[in-house]
């Protein structure tokens, strides 16, 4: 916890939440005007301090009209309205050099950022363009009165409280300033991560199936590319597991328990595999695993996932549930195109499920067979 958390939470709840975002902005409006009643009424300057009470009236009302949850549009152009009134107004009444014309100058960045906000199309910047150009026409305008127009009550200030005011009058500006800023900035910074976490699940489902939580066959297709491509340098096999009559599960058990069976077997096969390559549902209850490595390795992790699922006792609505794989292993040779080790692959199982079942068929095996 520093200085910068609470600052930092409530940028972030003002780009999470629009009403308590408009609240912010409103309220600290109304606060600067309230301490220029106080500053009016000490200097008995009443038609300003009147303006000024007018003004606070009219950002209660703002901040009523948000918690309704009224239409933003009227809170910002009563907004943008009013300071630029009592620009002119200030100017007139006590001339240029107390600073009060520069808060039309915030005008623009307010502008562009409301009228993004609240508008839609090219429309919004097309009027936030116009605005801020009336703020500029505004603040040389002002200028341009004070030259030729006197003020009309002379403030005997003592010289530290004219310059105390002007300072008072940048330090409000500067703080709107990076008030907008800083919402605008945090609230890209949120629409940033919501799209990046977006991104993610929307690659996930693009990629993982659903119901094993292994890659698809889509994306394994990328991985056999990649693998297969020439230059890639070590060798890798291609291992397809088939679980052993899983129609009789399905019909013995029902289908919801045949998921379940399919779930935990794929869970099983992509921890054996690990970090040795990718697992993918090829199809139905077929599974197919790229191993990076000999031959000795993808039969060593075939056997492994073998054992695990033959010795395994799997639990679905208190019934338990035995079932085995067999699993056909076939090494890529580089000069072979990937559909071949894939048949070769098949091959190898379909030999397994004619001698037996629950068993992992290599070259070797079959050449000895
Ligand atoms: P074999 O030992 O020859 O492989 O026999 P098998 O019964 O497993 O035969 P086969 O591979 O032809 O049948 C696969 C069955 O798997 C058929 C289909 O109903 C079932 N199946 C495919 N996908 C799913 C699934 O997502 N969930 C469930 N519960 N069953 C599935
Ligand atoms: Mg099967
Ligand atoms: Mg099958």
């Amino acid at each position: 916890m520093n200085f910068y958390d609470p600052l930092k939470n409530i940028l972030k709840r003002g780009a999470e939440s629009e009403k308590y975002k408009y609240s912010l902005i409103i309220s600290a409006v109304t606060m600067v005007h309230i301490c220029l009643v106080a500053f009016f009424g000490v200097c008995r300057l009443y038609l300003m301090m009147f303006l000024n009470m007018g003004s606070v009236a009219l950002y209660l009302i703002c901040l009523l009209a948000i918690r309704q949850g009224r239409d933003m549009r009227g809170v910002f152009y009563s907004t943008y309205l009013e300071i630029i009134i009592h620009s002119f107004a200030a100017t007139l009444c006590i001339g240029w050099r107390f600073g009060f014309p520069q808060y039309v100058i915030a005008l623009v960045p307010f502008g562009y950022y409301m009228c993004h906000a609240l508008l839609e199309g090219r429309r919004r910047y097309t009027i936030a363009t116009l605005l801020g150009l009336a703020a500029f026409a505004s603040f040389v305008s002002c200028r341009v009165l004070s030259r030729y127009v006197g003020p009309l009550y002379r403030l005997e200030l003592p010289g530290a409280a004219e310059l105390g005011v002007y300072i008072f009058n940048t330090f409000c500006n500067f703080s709107f300033l990076f008030m907008v800023t800083a919402i605008f900035l945090v609230e890209m910074q949120t629409a940033t991560n919501q799209l990046q976490k977006q991104n993610a699940v929307l690659d996930a489902m693009a990629n993982i199936d659903p119901l094993t939580g292994l890659y698809n066959r889509r994306s394994m297709h990328q991985f056999l590319e990649s693998a297969a491509r020439p230059g890639e340098g070590s060798s890798f096999c291609l291992v397809m597991c088939d679980i052993d009559d899983f129609k009789k599960i399905n019909d013995t058990y029902g289908h919801d328990a045949g998921d379940y069976v399919l779930k935990e077997v794929a869970r099983m096969a992509r921890e054996q595999v690990g970090e040795y390559g990718h697992a993918c549902r090829w199809g139905g209850e077929e599974m197919l695993l790229i191993i990076r490595g000999d031959m000795e390795l993808a039969r060593r992790i075939a056997e492994a996932i073998r054992q695990e699922v033959s010795g395994f006792t799997f639990q679905a609505r208190e019934q338990a549930i035995r079932c085995s794989l067999t699993i056909g292993v076939a090494l890529h040779r580089g000069g072979d195109t990937i559909d071949h080790t894939i048949t070769h692959a098949d091959d190898n199982l379909y030999y397994g499920k004619r001698h037996g079942k629950n068993r992992v068929v290599t070259d070797p095996e079959l050449n000895a067979g």
